[in-house]
């Protein structure tokens, strides 16, 4: 394969994972791809996500589903944005004596990882396809359901320079803030450490506001003082008044993949030697938390997590 190959520009685009991120990055890529000549097969183990792709402008055209992923020999890159490294690695490399898309890929494809994925695996998987001639990129997003929908994610983005360069006129059709973080399996680890410091401070807020609650306080006002003093932050500006005082819990983030993220970022404590008192605390209470609410339980239902384990403090 030479350099010639690689540097080819990317026309045909696989894209594995279409749920609450999944779906609207890709109907991003495709509206905003099409001018560049983008041809895009999708992929998903669920149906539900078709029906809604089916009123996509470009569907039928430069956008179709993949029955197998033995379609994708021909793409010149593939997006995973799945649930897990688990899931995604299994994908990848093949699992239960499964092909995976490891088997299929030609050489010189680019695999994009945009899930927030273990950096462990994420290396591991990296050293797999380069055997295969094939590169992988980590790219995990930022910025919730409502910026996949507009396109303006943050994209962190590790990998190969030359891999890099080749995926960005993709990511930018899905976000606007590309923030190249260093080799392979740099960024999962950058975004697992983000999550951590997200999940701190919703947690915070919840406990917060729980107690202002059973104050008596008014929790508007109470989101006001916050959003306009040193207590502010993402969770307190676009979750409390949207999300958790309106009791909706649909802000779009599993609470299971919040609790899963802290747990990758807890596992870069034995790699790096540094012990995280607080980081171990908050791993027990969203693991706690995902293990007691359903598992389509939202992120910010760590607030009515909060509430039962109380009333159980008070009952017993
Ligand atoms: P999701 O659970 O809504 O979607 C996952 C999709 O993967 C589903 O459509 C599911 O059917 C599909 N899938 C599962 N196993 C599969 C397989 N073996 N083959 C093909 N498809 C399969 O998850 P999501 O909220 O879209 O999150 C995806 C990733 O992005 C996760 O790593 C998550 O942590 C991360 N993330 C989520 C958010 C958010 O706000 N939801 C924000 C940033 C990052």
């Amino acid at each position: 394969m030479s350099e010639t190959y690689k540097s080819e520009p990317v026309q045909r685009i696989g894209f594995i994972g279409l749920g609450m991120m999944g779906l609207p990055m890709l109907e991003n890529l495709a509206t905003q791809g099409a001018a560049s000549g983008f041809e895009i097969l999708a992929f998903d183990t669920a149906n539900a996500p078709f029906e809604k792709l089916a009123a996509h402008a470009a569907w039928g055209t430069t956008l179709r589903r993949a029955a197998t992923l033995d379609e994708f020999a021909a793409v010149d890159a593939v997006i995973t944005m799945l649930p897990n490294s688990t899931i995604t690695n299994a994908v990848v490399a093949g699992a239960g004596g499964k092909p995976g898309l490891v088997d299929v890929l030609k050489p010189g494809a680019i695999v994009i990882d945009m899930g927030s994925s273990n950096p462990g695996d994420t290396m591991e998987l990296a050293a797999l396809l380069a055997k295969a001639g094939a590169t992988l990129i980590d790219a995990p997003v930022s910025g919730a359901v409502a910026k996949a929908r507009t396109g303006t994610l943050t994209i962190m983005v590790g990998g190969p320079e030359a891999a890099c360069a080749r995926a960005r006129p993709i990511l930018e059709k899905m976000g606007n803030n590309l923030i190249a973080t260093g080799k392979v399996a740099s960024a999962h680890a950058m975004k697992a450490l983000n999550n951590y410091v997200y999940a701190a401070g919703l947690l915070a807020a919840s406990e917060a506001l729980l107690i202002a609650s059973r104050l008596d306080l008014d929790l508007a006002r109470f989101t006001d003082v916050l959003n306009a003093s040193s207590g502010r932050n993402v969770a307190t500006e676009t979750k409390l008044s949207q999300f958790i005082i309106p009791g909706t819990f649909s802000a779009g983030f599993a609470l299971r993949l919040q609790a899963k993220d802290i747990a990758t970022a807890a596992t870069l404590q034995t790699l790096t030697g540094v012990e995280a008192p607080q980081l171990n605390l908050c791993k027990a209470l969203w693991t706690e938390a995902s293990a007691a609410l359903e598992p389509a339980a939202d992120n910010t239902e760590i607030f009515r997590f909060l509430q039962q384990r109380n009333e159980a403090a008070v009952d017993s």
